[in-house]
């Protein structure tokens, strides 16, 4: 049980690491190579895997302009025109996609970036690499 006596819990996790942006991205390379469309992450909440590239095509076919960057922060369900029915919250295990995104309240990322002015960003983890 976590210890506190202000009213705040304060939940650590052991896994959490900071990097620099710079080591980020070598290690993104390794995994799936130099073009940042391939990069593969995993929504940490519902285990959707979605790239940048998917974000490109989404915006395509539906005529808005979102950030392909937004894959490595939120997951896809939580834009474009899906039918609600078809997105899943954080409360249902294993619906895929969902509306999950590192910028609201629950945050359940293991990995932050820190950019070259210091300030840092919640990423998704990389998804696995099949061999
Ligand atoms: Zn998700």
């Amino acid at each position: 049980m976590p210890s506190h006596s202000d009213g705040n819990i304060t939940i650590t996790n052991p896994d959490l690491r900071k990097i620099p942006v710079a080591e980020w991205i070598k290690e993104a390379e390794k995994l799936f190579g130099p073009d940042k469309r391939q990069w593969k992450f995993k929504c940490p909440s519902c285990g959707h895997v979605q790239t940048p590239g998917n974000f490109i095509e989404m915006n395509k076919n539906q005529g808005i302009d979102l950030s392909p960057e937004t894959a490595w922060f939120s997951c896809i369900g939580r834009w474009f025109d899906i039918p609600d029915e078809k997105v899943g919250t954080i409360f249902d295990k294993g619906k895929q996609p969902c509306n999950y995104t590192l910028g609201g309240l629950i945050r359940l990322a293991k990995t932050i970036v820190i950019d070259p002015e210091g300030n840092e960003h919640r990423v998704f983890e990389f998804a696995e690499v099949k061999p």
